[in-house]
């Protein structure tokens, strides 16, 4: 199973971690028209190689954290503490 590195933590299973989407996309102001939420809401790059991801260490210290990985290769390069 594939290792993950929580910045509290360390590395730990994958399985310990879940998937909640691409970090470093900005929630729109309330005022946006429905065509503007609708492409936060279900729009993504998508795109092959490096990514930023957010994960939540849910089984264990419960945190929230970035972690860069390959989405091809499935190669983690880093993890940093979400902010
Ligand atoms: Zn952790």
């Amino acid at each position: 199973m594939q290792q993950f590195p929580c910045p509290w933590c360390g590395n730990r299973a994958e399985g310990e971690f879940h998937y909640a989407g691409d970090a470093g996309i900005d929630r729109p102001e309330r005022t946006v028209d429905d065509k503007a939420w609708a492409q936060y809401l279900h729009f993504r790059r998508n795109a092959k190689g490096a990514a930023r991801e957010l994960w939540i260490h849910s089984a264990g210290c419960g945190r929230w954290i970035v972690v860069s990985r390959d989405t091809v290769t499935h190669v983690v390069t880093g993890s940093e503490p979400m902010v």
